[in-house]
C-alpha cells in the first residue's frame, strides 16, 4: 500500500494511473479537492479495490495518523499542493497553509508513523516530497542549468512556499532521520492538466476562437517534461533513490514561451484545417516577478538511477493536443462555476 496525497489533481492522477495500470500495491489518495481536484481523473481505477479515495486536507494531523494507521503504507508519495504561480501572486495565503503549514503537519505524522514501524518496515519506508525547479530561481542566458547544488532563490509566493516545504522536509530527515527524498521536477505538460497553465490554456482557448495570451515578449524559457516521464522518474526515486537526496528531473527540452504556443498552434492547424490559430496570439503585460529562465541538469538522476525522459516534445504535445480534442466533456466540466469566475476576475480584458 502507497499513500499518494493530491491525487486527484494533473500529476497525481497521471502517477495513479500508471502505478495502477501496472500491476502495484494498493493506493490510498488524499486529496482536498480544491478547484484543480477532479475525482473524474480516477474515473477508470475509482470502483477497482486497490484504490482507495479519502477527501481530506493533508494539514489535518488526525485525519492522516489516523490513514497511517489504519493503511500502514510503505510510502507516501506527496503531490498535494496550491500549484499555480499566478494565483500566488493574486493570494499567497493558500499557499501558505497547504505547502508549508500542510507539508510540514504530513512530514510530523509521517515521522510520528515511521518511529513505530518494525526496523525492517522503517527501512523500506519513502517519503517523496514532490517539488518543482522553480525554487532554485531564473537562470540568464547560456547559464549552466540547475544542478542539485544549485542555491534555493525563490522568487514568486508559489515557489517561495515549495522552498519552504523542501527545507522542512530536508528537516525532518537531518533531524529525525525520516527517509525523505524530495524531486525538484521542470514544467510539466499532458492530459487533464487544469486549463490555467499554458499549454491547456493556449489549447482550451484557441478551440473557442479566444485570445493566445502571451505574457510580455513570450522569449521566458522553461523546460518541459512530458507528465508519463515525470511519472516513471518518481517511480525510479520511490524505487532506487537514496534517502536524505534531491533529484532534479527534466525533459532535456527548453523552449521559450512563444516557441510553446507556436507548436500547439502547428498541431491545431493540423488538426483544423482552414484555421490560423497563430493569429490569436496576443501579447499581455509580463506577470510580476516573472523568471526568465529555468532549465534542469539531470546528470544525477541519469547516472545514478537510469532515468531519462522517453517523450520527445513535438510528439508530447502532439498526443496531448489530441487528448484535449478527444476529450472535450472533460474540459467542459472544469472550466464552469469556480474556475470561470476566478478566470473572469484574472484576465478581464479577455
Ligand atoms: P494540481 O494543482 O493539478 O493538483 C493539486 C492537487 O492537490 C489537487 O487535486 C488538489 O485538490 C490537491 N490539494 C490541494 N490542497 C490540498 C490539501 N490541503 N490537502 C489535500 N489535497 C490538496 O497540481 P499538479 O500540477 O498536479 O502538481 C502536483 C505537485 O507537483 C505539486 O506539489 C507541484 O508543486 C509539483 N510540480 C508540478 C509541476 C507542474 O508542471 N505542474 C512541475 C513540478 C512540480
Amino acid at each position: 500500500m502507497i499513500l499518494v496525497t493530491g491525487g486527484c489533481g494533473f500529476i497525481g492522477s497521471a502517477f495513479i494511473l500508471d502505478w495502477l495500470h501496472q500491476g502495484r500495491e494498493p493506493v490510498v489518495n488524499l486529496d482536498l479537492l480544491t478547484y484543480a481536484g477532479h475525482l473524474g481523473n480516477l474515473r477508470e481505477v475509482d470502483s477497482q479495490p486497490a484504490y482507495r479515495f479519502v477527501r481530506g486536507d493533508i494539514g489535518d494531523a488526525d485525519l492522516v495518523a489516523r490513514l497511517l494507521g489504519q493503511h500502514r503504507p510503505r510510502a507516501i508519495v506527496h503531490f498535494a499542493a496550491e500549484s499555480h504561480v499566478d494565483r500566488s501572486i493574486a493570494g499567497p495565503e493558500a499557499f501558505i497553509q497547504t505547502n508549508v503549514v500542510g507539508t510540514t503537519r504530513l512530514l510530523q505524522a509521517a515521522c510520528e508513523f515511521w518511529k513505530a514501524l518494525p526496523e525492517s518496515e522503517a527501512e523500506a519506508f519513502r517519503f517523496i516530497n514532490v517539488s518543482t525547479d522553480e525554487v532554485f530561481g531564473s537562470l540568464q542566458p547560456g547559464e549552466p542549468a540547475f544542478s542539485e547544488r544549485h542555491q534555493y532563490q525563490p522568487n514568486s509566493p508559489y515557489s517561495a512556499s515549495k522552498a519552504a516545504a523542501d527545507h522542512f522536509a530536508r528537516a525532518w530527515h537531518h533531524t529525525f532521520k525520516l527517509p525523505v527524498i524530495t524531486t525538484n521536477c521542470s514544467n510539466n505538460y499532458g492530459p487533464r492538466q487544469f486549463p490555467e497553465k499554458l499549454i491547456p490554456l493556449m489549447i482550451h482557448n484557441a478551440l473557442a476562437g479566444k485570445p493566445l495570451p502571451v505574457y510580455g515578449d513570450g522569449r521566458q524559457v522553461r523546460d518541459w517534461l512530458h507528465v508519463s516521464d515525470h511519472c516513471s522518474a518518481l517511480r525510479a526515486v520511490l524505487e532506487h533513490g537514496k534517502p536524505g537526496e534531491t533529484y532534479n528531473i527534466g525533459g532535456r527540452s527548453e523552449r521559450t514561451n512563444l516557441e510553446v504556443v507556436h507548436t500547439v498552434c502547428k498541431v491545431l492547424d493540423e488538426a483544423r484545417p482552414g484555421c490560423r490559430h497563430a493569429d490569436l496570439i496576443q501579447h499581455v503585460p509580463d506577470r510580476r516577478g516573472h523568471d526568465r529562465r529555468y532549465g534542469i541538469d539531470d546528470t544525477k538522476i541519469a547516472g545514478e538511477l537510469g532515468w531519462k525522459p522517453s517523450t520527445g516534445f513535438e510528439q508530447g504535445i502532439r498526443d496531448t493536443v489530441h487528448w484535449y480534442l478527444t476529450n472535450p466533456e472533460w474540459v467542459e466540466s472544469v472550466t464552469s462555476g469556480a474556475y470561470r469566475r476566478w478566470v473572469e476576475q484574472q484576465y478581464p480584458t479577455i
